[in-house]
């Protein structure tokens, strides 16, 4: 199955403090999938490292108040492009992630808080009919 995926689990220092999440089971998901990696933040114009932010309702806002929801519109969107390219069947995305996050991601406040929701790119493309799984789930991904 040909999967997208967040840049950051395959070791791309692409997130906000310019680090990784590489996964451990990342390179056995490569030899049993193609993967397509993909830093929606980035691809948004964001640069890296770069202020956290996090969703409130439909907006991107930093924690020091900067609306970022343009750029992760962006992003969310051109990753849209990138999946429909490459014929990606399903997205396998950092959780919690104001970006990437499914299902659960930080409320807004900064303070850790976590409530239910979707990353800007991982709701356009769930919208458009993808399986978005986290990878909590990669080892499912795997059998
Ligand atoms: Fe990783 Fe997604 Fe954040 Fe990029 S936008 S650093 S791929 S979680």
């Amino acid at each position: 199955m040909r999967l997208l995926i967040s840049a950051c689990l395959l070791g791309c220092r692409c997130r906000y403090d310019g680090a990784s999440k590489a996964h451990p089971l990342a390179a056995a998901l490569a030899e049993r999938h193609d993967l397509v990696p993909v830093c929606p933040e980035q691809l948004g114009g964001l640069a890296t490292p770069r202020p956290p932010a996090e969703r409130r309702g439909e907006a991107v806002v930093t924690a020091a108040g900067l609306d970022v929801t343009e750029q992760y519109r962006r992003g969310a969107e051109e990753a849209l492009t990138l999946c429909r390219f490459f014929g990606c069947e399903a997205a396998v995305l950092k959780e919690r992630s104001p970006s990437c996050g499914h299902g659960r991601i930080y409320d807004g406040t900064f303070t850790g808080t976590l409530t239910a929701g979707d990353g800007v790119a991982a709701e356009l493309l769930a919208a458009q009919g993808l399986a978005v799984y986290g990878e909590s789930q990669i080892s499912e991904l795997l059998k």
